[in-house]
């Protein structure tokens, strides 16, 4: 059945494909009506253009068969743990590449971008004393938006890398390739298959802190933090254990011995968000609901969040939570209507807005986005993006990061939040746990001639290890109790 169903939207070639593994009637609606293809009637900005229609349908209708990587349970529990958020219960830490390649999907890179998010987030729970949710930007984070779309390799002109899914690294290699969203699926699969067997297998277990010793770590300051938090923590452990609140709990999960981990990337490449949505049962209510089942968490660039555009109207119909990225030219009447329009029920915690307006620009900003927020009656969560509003070009021509406007945004976000009596709720960085030279700054003091020492990046410069670890206890100390 499912094989005649793929085969009937091969032969449809149009746009408007019939979603027909999903067993909708493939009606093209229009108004109000939204179905996973609603965003075709809108006009779409960052599109990507693929000359052989035909190999498209094919695999869109493949990919609409391929199994949910993720499960409406594992959404809910994701919405409920984003509410807690929004409520100032828990903060939210969002973090990973800016352009996750095929070849990160490997033991060493994905176990390295784990212990740096949980070490990052173990060192704010100690500090601000809140339950850290924690969301990767992993498993699927392969489309990127580009301002340009052709650049210059090499004195030719081509088009610009639009990351792993649409087109190759090789200037040789630009032209986007349907075959690559396949792709995607079975790497962000493995991905997260790996994900799920090591945290399965104790890769949280806070009981054996060595395995989440410092490597690489320069500084001895933050060597030292971390390791007397480490030592505290295993004490506070032995005592549980003594008082017998810490009973050895393997095999039955609990918060000591296994965390959760959320996977997200930017929904860009509507086509492939369009054939992992499905139409599932509301573990809550038991209710048919669509679930974009290829990743927990889902948000909008900056570039694609046009209130007529193809973007807000897929993600006005998913039950995933959602990120909106908030920069400079979002206008605060624009804000709320957006709002309105993803979450029509104002449902608490559903809308995570990204802020990312560059260290110089915050202060004029965001007390105007948290007063439209405050007037429309939403209660979302507030994540500052200390990344993207201030890259610059280093002396030698690199893109860069420097770690002080980094944390300039992020204190200054903090304190603006206050003083308009809201809070900044959480945090979202581009970072690695590996030891690029990719910002300046930081406790290791990375100079702007070091940076071509290890620049790994494709896309945007990350923090690395130690940055990241440094950035952790920095916030930690703003909200330490
Ligand atoms: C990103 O997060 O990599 C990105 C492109 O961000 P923004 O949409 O905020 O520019
Ligand atoms: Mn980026």
């Amino acid at each position: 059945v499912i094989l005649e169903k793929s085969n009937g939207s091969l032969k449809n070639g149009s746009k408007n494909a019939t979603n027909t593994a999903n067993g909708t009637n493939g009606k093209t609606h229009t108004g109000n009506d939204w179905t996973p293809f609603s965003w075709k009637t809108k006009p779409i900005k960052q599109d990507v253009s693929y000359e052989d229609q035909a190999h498209l349908q094919k695999v869109l209708g493949k990919l609409s068969h391929l199994p949910p990587m993720v499960t409406p349970q594992e959404i809910t529990n994701l919405r409920n743990q984003l509410k807690q958020v929004a409520l100032k219960k828990a903060f939210l830490l969002q973090g990973g590449d800016c352009a996750e390649l095929f070849e990160y999907c490997s033991q060493d890179p994905i176990e390295s971008k784990l212990k740096v998010l949980l070490q990052m987030s173990l060192v704010l729970t100690w500090g601000a004393r809140v339950p850290v949710v924690r969301i990767a930007r992993m498993s699927g984070q392969y489309a990127k938006p580009r301002s340009n779309p052709y650049e210059n390799c090499q004195g030719k002109e081509v088009l610009s890398f639009r990351g792993d899914n649409i087109n190759g690294y090789d200037p040789n290699d630009r032209k986007p390739d349907p075959e690559r969203l396949l792709s995607a699926y079975f790497h962000s699969a493995a991905t997260l298959n790996y994900v799920r067997s090591i945290l399965g297998s104790g890769f949280a277990d806070l009981h054996r802190p060595s395995e989440w010793s410092l490597h690489h770590v320069r500084s001895q300051g933050t060597r030292q933090e971390y390791q007397t938090i480490v030592d505290r923590l295993t004490d506070a452990l032995d005592f549980m254990k003594t008082i017998g609140v810490d009973t050895p709990v393997s095999p039955v999960p609990s918060p000591l011995n296994s965390v959760d981990l959320f996977m997200s990337h930017e929904g860009l490449i509507l086509e492939y968000e369009q054939s992992l949505t499905r139409e599932l049962k509301d573990p809550e209510t038991g209710e048919l609901k669509w679930y974009n089942v290829g990743s927990h968490f889902l948000w909008i660039g900056d570039r694609t969040r046009q209130l007529n555009g193809a973007h807000v109207e897929y993600f006005r119909g998913i039950q995933n939570p959602i990120g909106i990225k908030v920069g400079p030219s979002m206008q605060p009447d624009e804000l709320k209507e957006l709002l309105d329009i993803v979450n029509p029920n104002k449902e608490i915690g559903k809308v995570t807005l990204i802020t990312r307006y560059g260290a110089h620009q915050v202060e004029k900003y965001l007390p105007g986005h948290i007063q439209a927020v405050k007037a429309s009656g939403h209660i979302v969560v507030w994540a500052c993006d200390p990344m993207h509003g201030n890259t610059k070009n280093s002396l030698s021509g690199m893109k860069t990061r420097h770690f002080n406007s980094i944390i300039e945004e992020l204190s200054k976000a903090i304190h603006i939040h206050k003083a308009n009596n809201s809070q900044m709720n959480g945090v979202h960085f581009e970072l690695t746990g590996e030891g690029v030279t990719e910002c300046i700054g930081g406790s290791m003091q990375l100079a702007d001639s070091d940076l071509s020492l290890n620049y790994k990046t494709y896309c945007d410069p990350r923090l690395n290890y130690e940055q990241s670890l440094d950035v952790a206890f920095l916030i930690a100390k703003y909200y330490e109790k």
